[in-house]
This record gives C-alpha cells, sequence and structure tokens, in this order.
C-alpha cells in the first residue's frame, strides 16, 4: 500500500493509470485496475502510436513501452478499443503478441484492425469480439458499456466503466454534433443516465480545453465544401484525413451534385471506403473511379480525392505538388483543397506541399480561408455540458499536453468536480478509496518501428542516428604487429564532416597527424596492449577534429592485430 493510504473491503483500490496520452496528444493506452495492490486485474482501453518527430531520425512510428503491464500480462483481462484512429488502436497489431488478451470493439473498429492486420501479409491472429454500437460486456471484473459520441471517425465510443467500486466514464476522443453527417448522434439520453445513477470519476478528451465556444458540425463543413467545388472553374484535388468518413461522404456529395466525377488516389483512401461500405457508412453503390481515369476525364468535370494532408512525402497529394503523380497532374487555375488540420509536428512538410503546389499555379483553400475542416475533439462549451450531463466526483483530464490537461482539471473544479488530478504517463491515480491522489509509479517510454524491427528509445539506434546527424564520423582502420608495430598506413574515412579546416588543411591530414602523433607517443613494448592503443588514437582524433572544428564527431577505431608469419 503506497504512502498509508485508505484501501477498501479485503484491500480493495480502484486505480487508472496511462502508459501513453497523458502529457501528449498520442500513443494513447490507459490501464484501470481493480483489487488489492498484489492482486490487481486490469482493463486496457485503446493502445495507439504516434508519430514520430524530428529529433527521431529514422522511426517509422513511435509505440508506446507496455512492460509495466507485459509484466502483469495474466492479470490484464481484455483490451476495450474506443475508436478506429491510429493513436488509439495503431500499435495493437505490433504490441498485442505481448499481451495476449481478448480485444473488444464495435463493427467499424474492428474492421479498420483486421484490413490492417491483413496488408503486407501481416496476419496476427488475436481474438477480437465485435461489440455492437452501445453494447454491453464483462471484461474480468469490469462491466463494460459502450457509449456512442461523435467525433471524426465513424463509431466513437465512450465507455462506462462499471466496478464494485463505482461508475467510471472513459470519454475516449468526442465532441457534441447533432448532425454529425454519418452514424448516430451523441447519446445524450445515455449520458444523462449515467450522470443520475452516478459517476465516481470521468476521464475526459483535454485537445480542445483551451479553446472556446463549440465545433462546427461536420454538416457545415460539406456545405461549404458543396459551395467551393460547384464555383470552381476547373480541375479540383482535395486531401483529407483518410479515415474521416463522414468527410469522403461530403466530398462524394458535393462532386456529384457539382456534376463531376470523383477520383480516388492512396492506398489508405481506398481500405477505409471499403471497410465503410463493408459497415454500412458508406452505400453499396458509392462509386468513384480509379486515379488512372483522371486524365480522361474533361478539366471541369473531375474531383481527385487524395492521401497526403499532413505532408507525406510518399501521399498522392505530395506527388501531384511535385508533378511526378503517374496520373494525376494539375496546373495553373486549377483548385487544391486541404480539407484538414496540419498537426503540430508537421506544419514544414504540408508548407512544403502547397509550395509545390502554388509554384505551378495552383489555387489553394485551406481550413484558414473557409470552413473546410472542422475538430473532432470538444471545446470548452461541449465540454461543460458534459460535466453537468455526468456530474463526476472526481475529473482526471486526458488525451492532452500538460497545458491542455491543466486547463481542463480547472474548468471541471468550475463545472462543480469535487477533485480534479492532473497526471502524466506512468502515474498510477487511486480513484477509490477517498481521496483520489497518486499513489505509486511504473516505467513507462517510447519505442520504435524501425523498418521490420521495434527497437527501444534508450540506447537504441534511433539515438545514434541522432548523434550522427549532428556532427558525422570519423572511422581510422589500421593494423599492428604482434610486437606492437604499425603495418602499412592507417586509413581514414570521414562522412558528414568538413573536408578541411580554417586554414584549408584537409581534416583527413589532421586525423592522420593525430594518429601518428599518438603512435609515436606510445613507447613500442605499451603498443601490444590493443585497448590502450585504441583509446588512446580515439580520443588523439577526437581532440584534434575539435580542435580544428569546433564540434566533437562519432569516432571508431578499427585495430586489427596481424599474426607475423614465421
Ligand atoms: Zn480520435
Ligand atoms: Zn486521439
Amino acid at each position: 500500500m503506497g504512502r498509508g493510504q485508505k484501501s477498501g473491503r479485503g484491500g480493495d483500490e480502484l486505480v487508472f493509470m496511462a502508459l501513453g496520452g497523458l502529457g501528449e496528444i498520442g500513443m494513447n493506452v490507459y490501464l484501470y485496475g481493480f483489487g488489492p495492490e498484489n492482486a490487481r486485474r486490469w482493463l486496457m482501453v485503446d493502445l495507439g502510436i504516434t508519430f514520430p518527430g524530428e529529433h527521431e531520425p529514422g522511426a517509422d512510428v513511435v509505440l508506446p513501452d507496455l512492460r509495466f503491464i507485459v509484466g502483469e500480462k495474466s492479470a490484464l483481462s481484455g483490451l476495450v478499443l474506443t475508436h478506429a484512429h491510429e493513436d488509439h488502436i495503431g500499435a495493437v497489431i505490433d504490441l498485442w503478441p505481448s499481451l495476449q488478451c481478448p480485444i473488444y470493439a464495435t463493427p467499424f473498429t474492428v474492421g479498420m484492425l483486421k484490413s490492417k492486420n491483413g496488408e503486407f501479409g501481416r496476419n496476427v491472429r488475436m481474438p477480437i469480439t465485435q461489440v455492437p454500437l452501445g453494447g454491453r460486456i464483462d471484461v474480468g471484473p469490469f462491466n463494460v458499456e459502450f457509449v456512442t459520441l461523435a467525433h471524426s471517425i465513424p463509431e466513437p465510443s465512450g465507455i462506462a466503466i462499471r466496478t464494485p467500486a463505482g461508475l467510471l466514464f472513459h470519454t475516449g476522443d468526442w465532441k457534441l454534433d447533432a448532425t454529425p453527417l454519418i452514424g448516430d448522434s451523441p447519446d445524450e439520453a445515455k449520458l444523462k443516465a449515467l450522470g443520475k445513477e452516478g459517476v465516481l470519476a470521468m476521464m475526459c478528451d483535454s485537445t480542445n480545453a483551451m479553446r472556446e465556444g463549440r465545433s462546427p458540425s461536420e454538416t457545415d463543413v460539406a456545405r461549404s465544401l458543396a459551395k467551393i467545388i460547384d464555383n470552381a472553374p476547373r480541375r479540383v484535388a482535395i486531401t483529407t484525413f483518410a479515415s474521416n468518413v463522414a468527410r469522403i461522404r461530403a466530398i462524394a456529395d458535393a462532386t456529384q451534385a457539382a456534376g463531376r466525377t470523383l477520383v480516388v488516389a492512396g492506398r489508405a483512401l481506398n481500405r477505409v471506403i471499403q471497410v465503410a461500405i463493408e459497415t454500412g457508412y458508406l452505400p453499396e453503390s458509392f462509386t468513384y473511379l480509379d486515379q488512372q481515369r483522371f486524365p480522361d476525364l474533361p478539366s471541369d468535370k473531375v474531383v481527385a480525392l487524395c492521401t497526403g494532408s499532413q505532408g507525406e512525402p510518399r501521399a498522392a497529394m505530395a506527388r501531384v505538388a511535385e508533378d511526378e503523380h503517374p496520373d494525376i497532374s494539375l496546373d495553373s487555375g486549377d483548385l487544391a483543397i486541404f480539407s484538414s488540420r496540419t498537426i503540430p509536428g508537421n506544419e514544414r512538410a504540408v508548407a512544403k506541399v502547397q509550395n509545390g503546389l502554388a509554384r505551378r499555379g495552383v489555387d489553394l483553400i485551406t481550413d484558414t480561408d473557409a470552413l473546410v475542416h472542422v475538430t473532432g475533439h470538444p471545446r470548452q462549451g461541449e465540454l461543460q455540458e458534459m460535466y453537468g450531463w455526468l456530474q463526476p466526483r472526481i475529473a482526471v483530464p486526458m488525451h492532452g499536453e500538460a497545458r491542455h490537461l491543466n486547463a481542463h482539471a480547472r474548468l471541471a473544479k468550475s463545472w462543480g468536480a469535487q477533485q480534479a488530478v492532473t497526471v502524466f504517463n506512468g502515474e498510477m491515480v487511486k480513484l477509490w478509496p477517498d481521496p483520489a491522489g497518486i499513489i505509486d509509479e511504473a516505467p513507462v517510454g517510447r519505442l520504435y518501428r524501425d523498418g521490420k524491427l521495434i527497437v527501444p528509445d534508450i540506447e537504441g539506434p534511433i539515438k545514434a542516428r541522432r548523434k550522427l546527424s549532428f556532427v558525422g564520423i570519423v572511422v581510422v582502420a589500421m593494423a599492428l604487429s604482434r610486437r606492437g608495430d604499425v603495418l602499412g598506413a592507417p586509413e581514414v574515412v570521414l562522412d558528414g564532416v568538413p573536408l578541411a579546416d580554417e586554414d584549408g588543411e584537409s581534416m583527413k591530414e589532421v586525423v592522420l597527424d593525430a594518429v601518428d602523433g599518438t603512435l609515436r607517443s606510445i613507447p613500442n613494448k605499451r603498443r601490444s596492449d590493443v585497448e590502450l592503443v585504441r583509446d588512446a588514437v580515439h580520443r588523439a582524433v577526437r581532440s584534434a577534429v575539435n580542435e580544428a572544428w569546433g564540434k566533437k564527431p562519432v569516432v571508431k577505431v578499427l585495430l586489427t592485430v596481424v599474426e607475423a608469419r614465421s
């Protein structure tokens, strides 16, 4: 029992913790634990990824470090998925094998997970149970009820978790939208009923906690897009988040209303459209042409829906911008619409694509020019309404950076929560018995998908790569005889290091001089100590380059001892 807190009957406690998602927007992994400290049962909600920053060179995707729950995997009752965004399900296929627990999700989320699982010949066999919208299931000591909300993907569900200690509500990602274009509007009656039942704690989306007012409806965006496409004089290319099926629907409808034909470019969009048709979010009759047909269509009769709203260099929009797309090309007077928001960190990549289009005279419309995108997360007005319906005793802000979590916690108290607890990844909060507070800490961290492998952050290759990207590398290779005589001339390779110093002396000479001087300074008989020679050369080269350049490169000394032939 940490820090002498009270516990319930038999030492039972209800705890909450994140292995990702608290203090960042992305990589959501939440854990609920019930039972005595040494025998808790766990429920996991979501298992997502995040995207690497510029300080993580070469990493494809960032995955959460699950070592805490892997250590307790026999006590993990199941994984419940709130919706199919990558920051909530993106790590399932890579990391489920280390957990081996049952998975529960609604049909669209199951469809997306399976479709991704089938890609690239991967096929992890996972026990997935499909739960209907609004469905209710038992997962270990937790009774889990899916509650329909609105967001920017089909079937976002809040999770009502009934435990012997009380009722919790985990919102997942949500907003209020009475006219979400596809799917049901949020289940207000159910939310109010939960409030009447009495909510012990609500873990709630903080993404837009710093923004006042309410978010516009997806239907408002549809109307605005229809007008823009109808007025466009020539070709239109439009990009959006591939998983936003409502937006795809809006674009298809606007295309048809303008008497144009829809062309779809990009694997991610084709995959989502397929799953959306299978699960009934797009009609069976949903028609579009393959990108190859684009050149055949008159310039005022086509709309190309493209992947790549975040400036991804291999996606369709980036290739169109560079005029490298095999089928789709735009030129002066055509229109490109970014029906999306630029996720922080992607600004430069998106600007590159937009500049590529602008250079060729293509007109641009982004979310700063017109209502071509809405957020999928609640602003303060929607948050306040949710707090009014649920009236949780404890508020735990989630899905946010520190500033979002703090802003949300302050608001939650002003809206009647008795306690608002701001916690970060790895901090275990006791929700019951009273009072709520941090009682323990678990190890957390980041892993990387790096090509076909998963590698650690700490002491892994990404860290080494980051260092190389700043200072380059110097490799010195040489051979010594058993007696310590230098055989032949040392070889030097420099990569990512300036060619010459200020006075024009080549850096290679600087290195060779340092090697030479060091070898001379070591008495003959001590030169047979290979470690000593290697270390001395290493130190001398690093410091000589530092003197010439003002930076210390990565230095590798390859030393071979050649056996003398008798
Ligand atoms: Zn989401
Ligand atoms: Zn999210």
